[in-house]
């Protein structure tokens, strides 16, 4: 895959007119940033170093007080780089009343006038089709797994603790049709090489005792290749080493209203006028990016998808394998002494809010797929954050403007995507910017 692409028709990457912009100088004396990573999540921390790693200067802009601490602070934690399945698919069709009527506790559709809204759900449904879902899902596989080399190569040079691990990951599927469907993509997905097995029942609960407790299911799909890794962690440390080892400036507690490109640099501003400037500017804004980006003219098809999780000390029998619980949609992930349980999909809510009901859908459910897998009493206050969900499932990693590079819209696999969507647009910055060097 290339870039982002969108086929067709669909809604895509747009330009609006915009007035005439007044000018912005630098503000800093001394040398200006080759690059202004704009979001210090999973992304930005990622793409600074991509960025870094090619020997360009950057300047890392975030507006909370440290890094991760957006949608990337406490998500599934899973690296999952096999399993890269688009939402957008066939059987999801006939199932969207009963989503958009909160008939399912797992994943909820709530409608909205907004023609955004309107223009992404319409997107979406295109991509529903057998022929996009096997181009997406194999699309965002191949980014996957270049994100697995670019890892494993970061972790090679740097080896800091992230609470990394390959423990493998087994997909259990409680029907008959959900195990023929994953058999079906698993078969797409065969000629990247990747190691997947089918499982009966009993070759599951052997390989990972705790699915014992878990009641009747259909089968299993084992990828042993799977890792896992804290995401907030690795942004703490990964920050530590940018700063360290690469000269990378972080400004945290910088909220950028603003931002120019269309001048000789790319200008961040706060609503207090204080300026930030670089030669150019990457976009790592995660579910903000859409409406960040309005302003500047630029329409991108992301919209959030809310989710929850929790983590819990182990229990009694807590799975040292990651398990997905497909007909729940739940993931379970061990870090350390802790269970991380991940899940709920809500389209059409962008707040970031904890509501105790739904964490308690979160808890119920995992308790009835492993019961002892955690001491679900201590699962907390939970945390809730906002997939920035594409209706293709694709990230847009591309050059939109002379100045200006979005890096967004990495939805439910924003972590396993990260590594390889920044050598991805790292290339094309220095491509760039050695090309405009040239001239
Ligand atoms: C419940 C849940 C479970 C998930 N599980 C997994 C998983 O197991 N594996 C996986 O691969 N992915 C998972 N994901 C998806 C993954 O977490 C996201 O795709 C990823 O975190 C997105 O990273 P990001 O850096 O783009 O966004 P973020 O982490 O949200 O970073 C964006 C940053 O931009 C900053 N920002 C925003 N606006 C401004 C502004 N105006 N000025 C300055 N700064 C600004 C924010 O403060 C934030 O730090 C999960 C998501 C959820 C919600």
């Amino acid at each position: 895959m290339e870039h982002s692409q969108p086929a067709k028709g669909e809604v895509c990457l747009s330009s609006m007119r915009l007035g005439t912009p007044e000018t912005v100088r630098p503000a800093a004396a001394g040398p200006v940033a080759d690059v202004l990573v704009l979001g210090a999540g999973v992304i930005g921390v990622t793409t600074a170093y991509a960025l870094a790693r090619k020997g360009l200067s950057v300047v890392l802009v975030d507006q909370a007080d440290g890094p991760g601490q957006g949608t990337s602070f406490a998500n599934g934690a899973q690296l999952s780089y096999a399993y890269t399945d688009a939402l957008a698919q066939p059987g999801l069709l006939k199932r969207i009343p009963a989503l958009v009527a909160g008939m399912d506790p797992a994943f909820r559709v709530r409608l909205s006038p907004d023609p955004a809204f309107l223009r992404w759900g319409l997107a979406f449904l295109r991509n529903c089709s057998q022929a996009r879902f096997r181009a997406n899902t194999l699309a965002t596989l191949e980014l996957a797994l270049e994100s697995q080399a670019a890892m494993a190569e970061l972790r090679n040079r740097h080896p800091f603790d992230f609470g990394h691990a390959t423990p493998g990951k087994l997909h259990v599927f409680r029907d008959v049709a959900s195990l023929d469907h994953a058999r079906a993509v698993a078969v797409i997905k065969q000629r990247t090489g990747i190691e997947q097995h089918l499982l009966t029942p009993g070759q599951a609960i052997d390989r990972e005792p705790a699915l014992a407790g878990t009641g009747a299911f259909a089968g299993a799909l084992w990828t042993p290749g799977e890792e896992v890794g804290d995401p907030y962690r690795f942004c703490l440390a990964l920050l530590d080493i940018l700063e360290r080892d690469y000269a990378v400036r972080a400004q945290f507690g910088f909220p950028v209203a603003r931002l120019q490109a269309d001048g000789e640099y790319a200008h961040a501003l706060r609503s207090d006028g204080e300026v930030i400037s670089g030669r150019c500017a990457v976009v790592c804004l995660g579910a903000d990016a859409a409406r960040f980006l309005t302003p500047l003219g630029l329409r991108v098809p992301i919209r959030p998808m809310k989710g929850y999780s929790f983590t819990a000390p182990v229990g009694a029998q807590a799975p040292s394998i990651s398990v997905t619980d497909t007909a729940r949609k739940i993931v379970f992930c061990r870090l350390g002494g802790t269970l991380r349980v991940a899940g709920l999909a809500e389209l059409g809510r962008s707040d970031r809010v904890v509501e105790p009901g739904r964490l308690r859908t979160l808890v119920d459910g995992a308790r009835a797929a492993l019961p002892a897998a955690a001491d679900y009493a201590a699962a907390g206050d939970g945390w809730a954050g906002l997939r920035p969900m594409t209706p293709d499932s694709r990230p847009i990693i591309r050059q939109v403007r002379q100045r200006l590079f979005l890096n967004v819209g990495h939805g439910m696999l924003g972590w396993t995507f990260a590594a390889g969507a920044a050598q991805r647009i790292a290339t094309l910055v220095a491509a760039t910017q050695a090309a405009a060097s040239s001239s």
